[in-house]
């Protein structure tokens, strides 16, 4: 098949409005593409060339990707970026001057585009530069002038197609599996494996029964369960039945660490990046305290200090987060790991088996010293007990409690949010409410002091059944000098000269952009709102949710993609729970 065909492909996406536009346009890709490419072709959907947890990194600067234009083109370097310069857009400028120059038909084999940008990818240490030189320059040599754009776009990161991976799982629904009602079942393959490729392999060739037999399996990350919240212990209670597990809620970092069958262990944040490097000391901790050979288990990453048994802040745990120094970082903050969760122990996936299974496996599996513990855990039945034990929570430094089911229904739903798991912070008890993380997908310009930075910002909730953003408010309150100065840098790449296409709003910002930056936002009330489309027709026709005098915390949630954000079935919770319970 030819790398023709994906960058027509991507032509289209990036001019389709709609998501069944995306949808049927994707679909049409996928029904060309035979079964033997379809994992590969399924990456380069998502914008990849190997599954996201891989960190498979093309490492290719735009300096250097310039001057492989230069030798494709025969110009020199200095009209090359005069070009880029014009066009703004490095893929956009190689794509005219081939134009200019040549008049190529497609002959770029996929199969061989993907091996030798898995070649860049990989080239290092001395030469290596010249190296992924020598594979771009040669790849833009035979390009056609689209290809051309979209090779330079993949190995510049600049490729924003814009789609997400519910809206790829549908079209391999539609094609493969008979419409849109086979998504649940793709979507649980996805959420426990996190490989767009091995689900797409899998359907192809077992079918949909062979996706529902799919495992966990030690070596790919498992998608996140995750907690809705609630600020009454009664309530919390009364959706789990009248009794839970009242667990310590750590704020640290979340860590799902992996040993697989040579028993290296592996660690990956909620985002899927591996941070075994930055924390070598909790690799050390499990590897001398975790019985199975291979095993999948979660945890939070605490700064914690085990000679007085004491927890830090969130933010000094963020200190380890750092590419050098670790030596010193490890010296100078310790942690702690608090594990939570045992998915996959010995060859059986355990995600199906309910949560006093797993935390009676989990509690076998560990051998606890200092600083490798359980979380905390106490079953309460009555609403004082739970009292009581966030009250403990509190006290002993936590954020305050996720309280979890203990029904034979409560398996680990990866990737979900779902009411297994109920938080109960400590912030939902201050005047000024719950904190939610929203996505940027817009900005105006500022006026006055703020000419010349975003005066403010649009920002969306995400709604996962439809693979939308939709706008709950516009906030510009809460930056500091330092945050204004910060935005535009940390935007730009997400920068759009049209509304994405998963984008729903009612209201025209400056600029738009591909949702990707969350923002913890404090709420003071939701409000009913013809101009915001969160939760459009839900509570009322013809009206959506706003949120009033919102303000930036100064916690920029670059630990959450764009789809962890706060849902925009959340919003309609929160809305529908304070209308219940006035303030105050
Ligand atoms: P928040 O912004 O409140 O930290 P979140 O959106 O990051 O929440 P939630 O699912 O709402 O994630 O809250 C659960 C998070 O709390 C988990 O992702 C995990 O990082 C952390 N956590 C701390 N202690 C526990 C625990 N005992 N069990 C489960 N998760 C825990």
């Amino acid at each position: 098949m030819k790398y023709e065909t994906v960058a027509e492909a991507y032509r289209d996406l990036e001019q389709a409005t709609g998501r069944l536009a995306l949808i049927e346009r994707l679909a049409a890709l996928l029904a060309q593409t035979p079964a033997g490419l379809l994992p590969t072709v399924s990456y380069l959907c998502q914008g990849l060339i190997a599954p996201e947890f891989a960190g498979v990194d093309l490492g290719l600067a735009e300096k250097l990707a310039v001057r492989a234009v230069a030798t494709a083109t025969g110009v020199d370097p200095a009209q090359v970026t005069t070009t880029l310069r014009q066009t703004g857009d490095l893929g956009q400028a190689a794509e005219q001057l081939l134009q200019t120059t040549t008049d190529r038909t497609g002959t770029l084999e996929i199969a061989d585009v993907v091996r030798d940008l898995h070649q860049i990818a990989q080239a290092e240490g001395q030469g290596s530069q010249g190296r992924k030189l020598d594979l771009l320059a040669g790849l833009l040599t035979k390009a056609t002038p689209l290809e051309a754009r979209y090779l330079l776009r993949v190995v510049t990161k600049g490729l924003r197609l814009g789609i997400g991976t519910p809206t790829i799982l549908d079209a391999l629904a539609h094609v493969y599996a008979g419409g849109r009602a086979a998504r649940p079942v793709l979507e649980r393959a996805y959420n426990i494996c996190c490989d767009l490729g091995r689900v797409a392999a899998v359907l192809a060739e077992d079918g949909l029964t062979g996706v529902e037999r799919l495992q966990v399996q030690p070596g790919n990350p498992v998608r996140a369960m995750l907690a809705q919240r609630l600020s009454e212990a009664a309530g919390i209670l009364a959706k789990l039945d009248g009794r839970c597990a009242a667990e310590y809620k750590y704020d640290g970092v979340r860590v799902q660490a992996h040993r697989t069958a040579d028993g290296a262990i592996e660690l990956y944040t909620r985002r899927l990046e591996r941070v075994s490097a930055q924390f070598p000391d909790v690799v050390e901790l499990l590897q001398a305290g975790l019985g199975p050979r291979e095993a999948i288990l979660e945890g939070e990453v605490v700064a914690f200090d085990p000679a007085a048994g004491e927890l830090h802040p969130f933010q000094e745990v963020m200190f380890r987060r750092r590419k050098h120094g670790i030596a010193e970082a490890v010296r100078d903050v310790p942690v702690g790991l608090f594990c939570f969760e045992l998915l996959y122990a010995d060859g059986e996936d355990l995600t199906r088996h309910p949560y006093p299974e797993r935390r009676a496996r989990l509690a076998k599996a560990i051998t606890p010293s200092p600083q490798l513990r359980l979380t905390t855990a106490t079953e309460v039945a009555a609403p004082e007990e739970l009292e009581a034990a966030f009250e403990q929570a509190v006290t002993d430094g936590c954020e305050g409690l996720v309280c979890k089911s203990v029904g034979s229904a409560a398996i680990y739903q990866a990737g979900a949010r779902g009411w297994l798991w109920i938080k109960l912070k400590r912030d939902y008890r201050t005047e000024l409410s719950d904190t939610v993380d929203l996505v940027v997908v817009g900005a105006f310009s500022g006026r006055g002091r703020r000419r010349g930075v975003y005066g403010a910002l649009l920002l969306a909730a995400y709604d996962p059944d439809a693979d939308v953003f939709r706008t709950v408010t516009k906030c510009g309150t809460g930056f500091s000098d330092a945050d204004l100065a910060a935005l535009p840098d940390k935007l730009a790449p997400l920068a759009s000269e049209a509304k994405p296409a998963r984008v729903d709003a009612r209201q025209e910002p400056d600029v738009w952009f591909e949702p990707g930056l969350v923002l913890e936002i404090l709420s003071a009330e939701l409000t009913l709102s013809p101009n915001y489309t969160a939760g459009w027709g839900l509570v009322k026709d013809q009206a959506g949710l706003a949120m009033r005098f919102p303000r930036f915390t100064g916690r920029w949630r670059d630990d959450k993609s764009a789809e962890d954000a706060t849902t925009t079935r959340e919003l309609v919770d929160m809305f529908r729970t304070a209308r219940r319970t006035p303030a105050g």
